[in-house]
């Protein structure tokens, strides 16, 4: 194992909040907490509406706050599994290159509102990073590789920098965890030398969930240890790791 130096400054390792899929109670409960403590995280955004200009509006204030407003795809498609209907639009008959159309369409949105000189990340809709099935399924990793400083998929353990693929991070979902499963999950990452990246969607409402009093239990504790736990945007700790690995 390489005795290089894989976090910056005291950092025993690095942990980035994620949210998905723009709901209400991040706005109203998360970035609140997050802007009083001076911590910044992900929200990935699907700016698909036609209104697109005035969904994202709110958001800009926490763009400017220095959150990464990350790429959640403009439709967000997932497996036709989830639904009924074999005829359903599903990633099971979409092409890499519509995967392609897609993405940089949301991403010219995105950059108009959120500017990100640096580059942003993209996060896979519904943790699934495929088109087609069987014997045509073919992984779009490579498609996202191409546009994005890094993307996050869903795994196991947290990302180690030198063996991670940055386009497929591993993350956990972390919906109805109690704040003392959050802050274990936190210190594997620093007892591990590692990145981890959580998932969040509803704090308190909406769709997998988890309590705001659970939130806010990890929020102080990574406040606390700021000098020893990095929290970032995962944009922002996936370029320290493309220096690292560039060996700078
Ligand atoms: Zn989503």
């Amino acid at each position: 194992m390489s005795t290089r130096k894989l976090w910056p400054e005291e950092y025993e390792g690095a942990v980035s909040l994620t949210f998905d899929d723009g709901l209400p109670s991040q706005l109203r409960i998360a970035i609140p907490l997050m802007n009083d403590l001076g911590l910044t995280g992900t929200f990935y955004l699907s700016p698909r509406e036609d209104d697109w200009r005035e969904k994202l509006e709110p958001w800009i204030a926490v763009h400017e706050a220095g959150h990464e407003i990350g790429n959640h795809s403009l439709n967000h498609t997932c497996s036709r599994a989830f639904g009924d209907d074999p005829h359903a639009r599903g990633l099971e008959s979409l092409t890499l290159e519509d995967i392609e159309v897609d993405v940089v369409e949301a991403e010219r949105r995105l950059s108009e509102r959120f500017p990100r000189p640096g580059g942003r990340s993209f996060c896979y809709p519904c943790w699934q990073s495929h088109v087609g099935e069987g014997l045509t399924r073919q992984s779009y990793v490579p498609v996202i590789a191409r546009h994005f400083i890094a993307a996050r998929g869903l795994g196991e353990v947290p990302n180690h920098p030198l063996t991670c693929d940055l386009h497929f991070l591993w993350s956990w979902d972390v919906s109805r965890r109690t704040g003392a499963d959050l802050v274990g999950l936190a210190e594997q990452c620093a007892s591990r030398g590692r990145w981890g990246l959580l998932v969040f969607h509803g704090i308190d409402s909406g769709h997998l969930p988890v309590a705001s009093v659970d939130f806010a239990e990890l929020c102080r504790h990574l406040d606390r240890h700021r000098d020893r736990l990095w929290t970032a945007p995962v944009a922002d700790v996936a370029a320290w790791v493309r220096e690292v690995r560039n060996g700078v």
